[in-house]
C-alpha cells in the first residue's frame, strides 16, 4: 500500500517511510492512496478471533511493506494479559441494552494510548532494521499527561531506542506527574519544562527538525523520530478496537450481524474518532459518529457550522486530554471530504495558519454532517454525568468518558436516534481520582486530600479496584528530578546525546 500526502506535495511512500517520518515532507499528513474499503464483508470470519489476532489482519491490510510472520510476532507480543488486565484487551461494558462502553483504559498507563502506543515503538524499530538503518532511535515527546506515559511504558527498555519525554511543569496532573517521574527502565528520560505544554511542543518541533543536530546525531549513529498521535502508526492499531467492539456485541447476540450501531468518542486531536470512521469505511455498520468535546469546543462548532475558529479563550478543564485547540487528525477526514482535491485542503490548511479560522464549504458540511454529529458538556455537566451514571448503574466514568455520556444523551433528546450504541471510554476513573471523588462523593470525604489518598477512598465507596499500575505509585522511588527553561531544552538534549549527562 502507497502512502500520499493531504497537500498533495510530497512523493509517495510505503508504509514504513509514513510510520519512520510520521509527517510527509511538505508538511501534510500520509493517507493510503486506495483505502480497502468494505473489506469488513467478510468480518463474520473474524468473529471468533482472538484480539491480537484481530489486529494482526488488520494492521496487515495497511502496512503491507511488514510480513504476516513480522506483525504477527510483534502484536502477538504486545496484546496480552501480560501487559492488558482484561483477557480481551479491550472490553465492551454494557450498562443497559444499547449502550456499552468500551473500556480501553487496561492497558500499563491505564489510558487508550496504550493500545496504539505499546505496539508502534515495536513497528518503529522493525521498520528501520528493515530498510537498513541500525541507528538508534531517539523518541522525542512533548506531553499534556497521557501520551508522555503511555510512550515511556511501550519504549521501556526496547534495545536500541531511547525515549525523552518534556512535559510542563504546572500543566499535568498530580497523578500524570508522578507516574511520569516513577518511570522505570534503563532508557527513559523525564524532563520537567518551566512553561506550557504549547512551549514544550514548539521546543521539541524545533529539536526535531535542527539540520546540524540531525548530521552529529547521524554521524554519532542516532536518528529522532515521532510518536505522537498523527503518524499512521498510532491510527492503525486504534481501529481494532472499534472492529472488536461490534464483533464482541456480535458474539453476545447483542447486536445482528450488519445490524448499526453508534460510535460516541471524547475527542481532542481527532485521532481516536478518525480511526472510528476508517472502521466505517472498512464495513462497520456504523451510523452516526459523535464526537464529544468539553469547554474547548472547537469541534462542535465545526460539525454544526463548518467554521473552525482556534481563536477562542482556552480552558483548562477536568478533561485535560481534550483541551486542544488545533485538531491536526481533522486534515485527514477534510482529505476525504474533498474528494482527495489536495488544494482544497491545501487552501483550507492556509487559512488555518494564516488567521486562525476556515470555513468548509457547503457541499462538504453537508457531507460532513451525513456522518458526524458533535456536541459538548460544560465541566458541570461532566461531573453530573460521573454522579448520574454511578447513581443509576453502579458503573464509574472519568472525565473524558463522562463528556462522551453527556453528549450522548444530547445527541438521542436532539435526534430521538434509538440505535445501540458504544461509548469509547478513554481513561481509567482512578486516573483522575480528584473529579471523580468531588462527582461521586461527599464534600467532607474529599476537601484537603492529595490525589494519591483518594484512589484508596474511592475504591471503598465503589468497591471497584485500584488498577494495579496506580495502586503502588506512592511507594516507588521518585527516578526523574530534572527541570529546565523552555529556551534550555535543545542544550540539554544535546547533553544527554553526547555527553551521556
Ligand atoms: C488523548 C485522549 C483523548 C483524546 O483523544 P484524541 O485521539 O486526541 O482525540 C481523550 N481521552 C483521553 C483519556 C486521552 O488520553
Amino acid at each position: 500500500m502507497e502512502y500520499i500526502s493531504t497537500r498533495g506535495g510530497a512523493k509517495a511512500r510505503g508504509s514504513i517511510q509514513a510510520i519512520l517520518t510520521g509527517l510527509a515532507a511538505d508538511g501534510g499528513l500520509f493517507i493510503p492512496r486506495e483505502f480497502p474499503e468494505g473489506v469488513l464483508g467478510e468480518s463474520l470470519a473474524w468473529k471468533d478471533l482472538s484480539y491480537a489476532d484481530l489486529a494482526t489482519g488488520i494492521l496487515s491490510l495497511f502496512l503491507t511493506d511488514f510480513t504476516m510472520e513480522e506483525l504477527k510476532e510483534i502484536v502477538g507480543a504486545v496484546y496480552t494479559e501480560e501487559r492488558f488486565s482484561s483477557p480481551s484487551i479491550t472490553p465492551v461494558n454494557t450498562i443497559r441494552p444499547g449502550l456499552g462502553f468500551l473500556e480501553l483504559w487496561h492497558g500499563p498507563t491505564c489510558a487508550f494510548k496504550d493500545l496504539a502506543l505499546q505496539l508502534l515503538p515495536h513497528l518503529l524499530v522493525k521498520a528501520a532494521r528493515k530498510c537498513g538503518d541500525d541507528r538508534k532511535i531517539i523518541l522525542l515527546v512533548a506531553t499534556s499527561g497521557d501520551t508522555g506515559k503511555a510512550a515511556l511504558e511501550g519504549f521501556k527498555d526496547l534495545p536500541g531506542t531511547m525515549v525523552i519525554v518534556f512535559y510542563p511543569v504546572q500543566g499535568v496532573s498530580a497523578m500524570q506527574k508522578r507516574q511520569m517521574l516513577t518511570q522505570e527502565g534503563e532508557n527513559t528520560i523525564v524532563i520537567g519544562v518551566e512553561g506550557n505544554f504549547d512551549q514544550a511542543q514548539t521546543g521539541v518541533k524545533a529539536i526535531f527538525s535542527h539540520q546540524e543536530l540531525g548530521e552529529r546525531m547521524s554521524q554519532a549513529g542516532m536518528r529522532f523520530s515521532s510518536a505522537n498521535s498523527i503518524n499512521w502508526g498510532r491510527l492503525i492499531p486504534q481501529v481494532v478496537y472499534y472492529v472488536w467492539a461490534y464483533l464482541s456485541w456480535l458474539r453476545h447476540g447483542r447486536l445482528q450481524a450488519g445490524e448499526e450501531f453508534n460510535v460516541v468518542v471524547p475527542t481532542g486531536n481527532f485521532g481516536n474518532i478518525l480511526a472510528a470512521y476508517y472502521g466505517k469505511r472498512l464495513g462497520l455498520p456504523i451510523k452516526k459518529l459523535i464526537c464529544a468535546s468539553n469547554m474547548n469546543n472547537v469541534l462542535t462548532e465545526f460539525l454544526r457550522t463548518g467554521v473552525y475558529n482556534r481563536k477562542r479563550e482556552f480552558y483548562q478543564t477536568i478533561s485535560p486530554s481534550m483541551d486542544i485547540l488545533i485538531s491536526s487528525n481533522l486534515e485527514r477526514l477534510l482529505f476525504e471530504l474533498a474528494q482527495e482535491d489536495t488544494d482544497r485542503v491545501k487552501a483550507l490548511m492556509n487559512d488555518l495558519q494564516k488567521t486562525g479560522v476556515y470555513r468548509l464549504p457547503t457541499d462538504l458540511l453537508e457531507k460532513l454532517g451525513a456522518d458526524f454529529w458533535g456536541g459538548y458538556a460544560t465541566e458541570e455537566e461532566t461531573k453530573q454525568a460521573m454522579a448520574e451514571v454511578f447513581a443509576d448503574h453502579h458503573y464509574l466514568m472519568d472525565p473524558h468518558t463522562a463528556v462522551g455520556y453527556k453528549v450522548y444523551q444530547e445527541y438521542t433528546s436532539e435526534t430521538g436516534d434509538k440505535t445501540p450504541t458504544v461509548i469509547a471510554s478513554t481513561a481509567s476513573p482512578y486516573k483522575f481520582p480528584a473529579s471523580v471523588a468531588q462527582a461521586i462523593m461527599k464534600k467532607e470525604k474529599v476537601t484537603g486530600q492529595e490525589e494519591l489518598a483518594l484512589l484508596q477512598e474511592i475504591s471503598q465507596f465503589t468497591g471497584t479496584p485500584i488498577p494495579e499500575p496506580l495502586r503502588d505509585l506512592d511507594a516507588k522511588p521518585l527516578r526523574h528530578h530534572r527541570v529546565v527553561a523552555v529556551q534550555d531544552m535543545e542544550e540539554t538534549v544535546r547533553d544527554i546525546l553526547f555527553s551521556g549527562k
